[in-house]
């Protein structure tokens, strides 16, 4: 080698919520993450922070690992651009990133790969598969030269993306922990087949079906099991990578469902035999439903019983059909008001985007009374907006959520957000002076890390159902090609699956 490898890099990452009505912009991915040139390779050294305010190390910081590690690898970088789940992109932001791609490929010189991290669960509007349409570019500059891409195991598989990209890795823990480490592994896989030491040879299954929530953590009965046999599979030497595909519930793709992907060394049967066992194991733990959540009356009926819990402590209340994490605007007031109404005595702490109201109450000073309507404006179809009046306690311009406002209304504390309002850690309240210790009850909108961050706090974690676009059953609104289990009766995943690869009989024929 006469000179060092040269490998760009870049993350395009979005998950899409296609029952949103609100549209994710180009601010959008600005307010919340981005990054180019040195100032991304600057956040991806071991000792710095990849994704302020989110997560110190990530895909990009693992694949920069990979290549120092490897030595001799040159890491180009070009950017990062990551938001918050929500609705689709519009076609405008699509083609601001992929127009992107292709001018930073084309400054960038001569390459020899690229390192893409990506979601996998993107929609835009008018493009069907974003993600493949991003390869397709990047393979207008550099050619046949190798393709490395992260995915989050949330994300849709395609023939598309199977096709464009050499090496593939995705997340193997839910909720997702492994950021950094599946960078890493598919850095050293894409630096050792650009150097001709590994020949990638992928295989795929597509299984039509939807499940997700707690029977999908990782770390627990059923899937505990799938990926215990997955990592068997990968102690073969010859075997690169299995990875599993939960899909993202409310993606908007007629093939959605579940997939299978093994790339092995240069052994095509193989991988077409262990991606056809992990579909069957994964096609094995379909009828493990989600657990049906409480109503927001039963929550609180709970939550009145819980005296000691909130003597000690407080009750954390999951809005499970209002999560933003999974792309939901954050503005339903079921919760709010069932606690308004029937909650007094209960201090509440509740959560709701809403940028019109914290605009109308950004100029009234704290301590001052206020009237206004919250709620009903991002997605008015699906939610009512609510009057209520209160004081205005605190006031803060908090650099990812926006302005925020806190207005307290009898026993419940409103938090105003512009931006998302997810209220994932503590600190989405402690930072506005409001205490979570004194609270009987915090409302939150995400599924699963508020166990982990509200741990010191919570002795009581309650999911509740107020009708939104994160039920589980919401999904089933969406236009699919194939009978869909459990919304239909399914009794074999093969037929679906070779009309969606594209084949005549699968590979046992
Ligand atoms: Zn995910």
């Amino acid at each position: 080698m006469t000179r060092p490898l040269r490998i760009a890099f870049a993350r395009i990452a979005q998950e899409s919520n296609a029952l949103s009505p609100v549209r994710t912009t180009v601010d959008d991915f600005r307010r919340f993450h981005f990054l180019e040139g040195a100032a991304l390779l600057d956040a991806c050294r071991p000792w710095r922070t990849e994704a302020r305010k989110f997560m110190r190390n990530a895909e990009l910081s693992g694949f920069v690992k990979a290549a120092r590690a490897a030595g001799d690898v040159e890491c180009v970088p070009l950017f990062s651009a990551w938001a918050i789940p929500g609705g689709p992109l519009n076609a405008a932001t699509f083609e601001y990133f992929r127009d992107a791609l292709v001018d930073g490929l084309k400054r960038a010189g001569p390459l020899d790969g690229l390192f893409l991290s990506l979601h996998g669960a993107m929609n835009v509007d008018g493009v069907r598969d974003p993600e493949a349409e991003f390869v397709r570019a990047a393979r207008s500059v550099i050619g046949e030269a190798p393709i490395g891409a992260t995915f989050d195991l949330h994300g849709q598989l395609t023939g598309d993306k199977v096709e464009g990209i050499d090496v593939f890795v995705a997340y193997r823990t839910n909720p997702h922990r492994d950021h950094a480490k599946v960078g890493r592994k598919a850095g050293e896989l894409l630096v050792r087949t650009i150097r001709g030491e590994i020949r990638p040879a992928s295989a795929w299954r597509t299984l039509p079906m939807l499940l997700g929530g707690g029977p999908t953590v990782d770390f627990m009965k059923p899937m505990r099991g799938v990926y215990a046999e997955m990592d068997r599979m990968e102690r073969d030497p010859r075997v690169l990578s299995t990875n599993l595909f939960m899909c993202h519930l409310w993606n908007d793709h007629p093939d959605l469902g579940w997939s299978a992907h093994v790339t092995t060394d240069g052994d095509p049967a193989l991988a077409e035999r262990l991606a056809e066992e992990i579909a069957d194991l994964a096609w094995a733990v379909k009828d493990q439903m989600p657990p049906t959540f409480l109503s927001p009356e039963e929550a609180l009926a709970k939550v009145r019983e819980a005296r000691l819990r909130r003597k000690l402590g407080t009750v954390t209340i999951c809005d499970a059909s209002d999560v933003v994490t999974a792309g939901s605007t954050g503005e339903s007031t079921r919760l709010l008001e069932v606690f308004l109404r029937d909650g007094a005595g209960l201090e509440t702490l509740v959560p709701l985007r809403d940028p019109v109201a914290v605009a109308a109450l950004w100029e009234t000073p704290v301590g001052e009374a206020a009237r206004v309507q919250v709620g009903g404006r991002l997605d008015p179809a699906r939610n009512d907006g609510l009057e209520v009046e209160g004081v205005v306690r605190a006031k803060l311009d908090q650099d990812v959520v926006g302005k925020m406002v806190a207005l307290q209304v009898d026993h419940v504390t409103l938090v105003l957000t512009e931006g998302m309002a997810a209220a994932i850690r503590p600190a989405f309240y402690t930072e506005l002076g409001l205490s979570v210790w004194k609270a009987d009850v915090v409302v939150v909108k995400t599924l699963f890390p508020f166990r982990i961050f509200f741990l010191p706090y919570s002795r009581l974690s309650l999911y509740v159902k107020t009708e939104g676009i994160t039920d589980f059953d919401a999904a089933y609104q969406l236009d699919f090609a194939d009978p869909m289990h459990p919304r239909d009766a399914v009794h074999d995943w093969r037929p679906a699956d070779r009309r969606r690869r594209g084949v005549e009989r699968d590979a046992r024929a």
